[in-house]
């Protein structure tokens, strides 16, 4: 058994929706203690208030990932409510859609600056606080887009999930000496508030290509964080995990139906 991540602290960005909502809904009932973020005052009032009963403590700061002094914001805030930071996860993320031939710079500079710049700050910001723990954990939310499939109308979305990838090959070994690891998870189809809207008929489809046989739910995600997140990871670094079923496995749709 992994030993208890009791009395730690983790920051979870874009924790007031979606898939950083499941991860600081795992962690807290690990015992860990929770500072989420998010744009949106409202939700992060209304996780903050779901995730109440959970023994680790769950609150929330308004931010923006795209700005460095709302990172140190964060990151300073953390430290004070709990007296240290061990964890951060790097999840926020956008995924408008745009083919190529009607994408402007605009949106370009949108995926870029929240997926790619986020990560940089939030990471940045963190450090000396992850250094001090003698085991700090970065754990990035990345994507099956980018890195490993592509999808029309996601080639920023795509490139800025693989940028991340990029990006924590060289975080890792430069954090590695403060003992802090650096790794990813990468999510396939996961069901969350987004996918739910865009009917059952979407999901059926979008369930019925995964050979798990079921979209993945947002604590899937959450438990392969956690996992980054113990004591017994400390010699994994600079690594990525797809939590999938299964669903960049097969080569074509008869290999589905032939399952
Ligand atoms: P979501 O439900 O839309 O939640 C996104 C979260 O990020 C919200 O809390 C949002 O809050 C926050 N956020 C967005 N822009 C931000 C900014 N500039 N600064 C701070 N927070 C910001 O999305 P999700 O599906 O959970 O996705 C979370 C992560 O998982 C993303 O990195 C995404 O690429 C990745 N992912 C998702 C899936 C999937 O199937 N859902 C699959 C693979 C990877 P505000 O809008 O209030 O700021």
């Amino acid at each position: 058994m992994f030993a208890s991540l009791k009395g730690r602290t983790a920051i979870v960005t874009g924790g007031s929706k979606g898939i950083g909502r499941g991860i600081a809904e795992v962690f807290a009932a690990a015992g860990v203690n929770v500072v989420l973020t998010g744009r949106t005052q409202a939700d992060i009032d209304a996780a903050v208030a779901a995730l109440s009963e959970h023994e680790g403590a769950v609150s929330g700061v308004a931010a923006d990932v795209t700005s460095p002094e709302d990172c140190r914001r964060v990151v300073e805030t953390a430290v004070e409510r709990h007296g240290a930071l061990d964890v951060v996860c790097a999840n926020a993320g956008i995924f408008p859609s745009a083919r190529l031939e009607d994408m402007t710079p605009d949106d370009l500079e949108q995926v870029l600056g929240v997926n790619v710049k986020g990560t940089f700050y939030i990471v940045q910001a963190a450090i000396s606080a992850l250094a001090a723990t003698g085991h700090g954990r970065v754990i990035i939310t990345s994507s099956i887009t980018g890195p490993v499939t592509g999808y029309p109308g996601w080639s920023h979305y795509g490139a800025s999930k693989a940028a991340q990838l990029g990006f924590l090959r060289t975080a890792a070994m430069e954090l590695a000496p403060k003992k802090i690891t650096v790794n990813a998870v990468l999510p396939g189809n996961i069901l969350t508030e987004g996918l739910i809207e865009m009917g059952q008929d979407y999901m059926d489809q979008m369930a019925a290509a995964v050979p798990a046989g079921r979209l993945g739910s947002v604590a899937d995600i959450g438990n392969a964080a956690l996992f980054f997140a113990t004591d017994e990871a400390a010699y994994v670094t600079g690594q990525s995990l797809i939590v999938d079923g299964g669903q960049i496995l097969p080569e074509s749709p008869e290999a589905i139906a032939d399952m």
